[in-house]
């Protein structure tokens, strides 16, 4: 570690000491938003509480991009700028927690327009609070001294569905702010509370996901040589698609193939006409993700055939998220960071995730580097005692479940000096 290194990390140290971060506000923040998430490409609310907060009183606030999507701009001398991001959207999710601040938000925003609960079980209600918190700490006056730049507070709808992130590049997103010379993010995750993680290189996989239609021949139930049965054939195609990953791929790569649904007539009496599956892939390296890809065409396809078909199969892509791969030089400098403030809870080697996330296109778009790190949300007490009992899988709830609602301290802080850390360590130094 080189001295210069060294004394930054112990000056951010110091800086968050002398200037308290105010937790208070942000947990009624924190509150308010998971009392009233909304839908990917409905956050207007949400963008609405963002763009009017007082936190964001002395940036540049640009609404409306590429959907609800906020940035401010804090333009502070001659210096790097440095974009962090949070996105706003939640989940259809009917909330189970039973906590005071609940969801109890029904809506109609669904794409088939039926009545949807809605919760914000992935916690981006966490990332948008703390990235307030963090807008308000850097633009402090005492703070604003010690560093020299532009600063970008990104808040982005769509992240769920994977293309919010793009849809704000392509609705200008750099003609409004400037091009940041580092992207900045985080996601809250079930491990424990106050743990920070991060990794160089793949941090999180690629996700593809297809809505498949198989074509049989419909008809009685009792004149199944005169039809084409879709069922058999689906369930064919379902347990032969188990193999890609257990046969085909790199037992060192790793991938993962789900059929989520499956779907095929209504009755007993009748053969349907069709299937549809729904196929939800995740993959940590391209070569890997390309062999996926074809096996699942070449198996439904033969699997079609031999079914006798007199259609091919239509494969719809419905979600393609990138994979996320974390710059060293960013990975190596914030790991410096981070270790600092929270020695044992910091791990710099977490194993890459496969959850899926868009913010690589805000840095991608314009060939510039990002990072994104994971910060816990679990209480400690409840996290030891699922360890203990060997019941981590019945007992911490996972993002996108009903019951996933981090713990609010230390979850905010960790968050919040997360951020301010980050972006501070890759800001400019004023001299002094
Ligand atoms: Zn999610
Ligand atoms: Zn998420």
């Amino acid at each position: 570690m080189s001295s210069q290194h060294q004394s930054s990390a112990s000056l951010i140290v110091s800086l968050l000491n002398e200037h308290p971060l105010d937790l208070g506000t942000y947990e009624e923040v924190y509150k308010h938003i998971h009392a009233h998430p909304e839908l990917s490409l409905h956050e207007a609310e949400t963008a609405s509480t963002v763009a009017k907060h007082s936190s964001l009183s002395t940036y540049t606030v640009h609404t409306s991009i590429g959907g609800h999507g906020v940035a401010g701009v804090l333009v502070n001398g001659e210096g790097p700028t440095v974009l962090l991001r949070a996105d706003m959207d939640a989940l259809p999710v009917e909330e189970k927690t039973g906590l005071e601040y609940a969801s109890n938000v029904k809506t109609k925003d669904a794409d088939d327009g039926t009545a949807t609960a809605v919760m914000h079980a992935c916690g981006h209600d966490m990332h948008v609070a703390c990235l307030l918190a963090a807008s308000e700490w850097l633009a402090r006056k005492k703070v604003r001294e010690t560093w020299v730049g532009t600063l970008v507070v990104l808040f982005q709808p769509d992240e769920e569905g994977g293309k919010g992130a793009m849809a704000m590049v392509d609705d200008g997103l750099y003609h409004k702010v400037p091009v940041p010379d580092v992207v900045l993010a985080q996601h809250v995750m079930p491990f424990k509370a106050g743990k920070v993680a991060v990794r160089a290189g793949t941090m999180i996989a690629a996700a593809d996901s297809f809505k498949i239609t198989l074509f049989g021949r419909g008809g009685h139930g009792s004149m199944p040589q005169l039809c084409i049965d879709p069922v058999l054939l689906a369930a064919n195609v379902v347990v032969r698609l188990q193999g890609i990953v257990a046969r085909e791929v790199d037992p060192a790569e790793a991938a993962v193939l789900t059929v989520g649904s499956s779907q095929a007539g209504h009755t007993e009496n009748v053969i349907a006409d069709k299937a549809v599956l729904k196929v939800d892939i995740r993959s940590q390296h391209a070569a890997t993700r390309d062999r996926v890809l074809s096996a699942m065409r070449r198996i439904v396809e033969k699997e079609c055939e031999a079914s006798g078909c007199v259609k091919p199969p239509l494969f719809e892509q419905i979600r393609k998220f990138p994979m996320t791969v974390n710059d060293k030089d960013v990975t190596h400098q914030l790991s410096k960071t981070f270790s600092h403030i929270f020695g044992e809870e910091f791990d710099p080697k977490v194993v890459t995730s496969n959850a899926s996330e868009d913010v690589s296109d805000l840095a991608t778009s314009v060939k510039k580097p990002y990072c994104m790190w994971f910060f816990g949300g679990i209480e400690s007490e409840r996290w030891d005692k699922a360890e203990r009992n060997g019941r981590i899988a019945e007992d911490i709830p996972v993002n996108h479940s009903a019951l996933f609602a981090p713990v609010i301290q230390p979850t905010l802080k960790t968050g919040i000096m997360t951020l301010c850390a980050a972006a501070w360590t890759h800001l400019g130094r004023r001299e002094s």
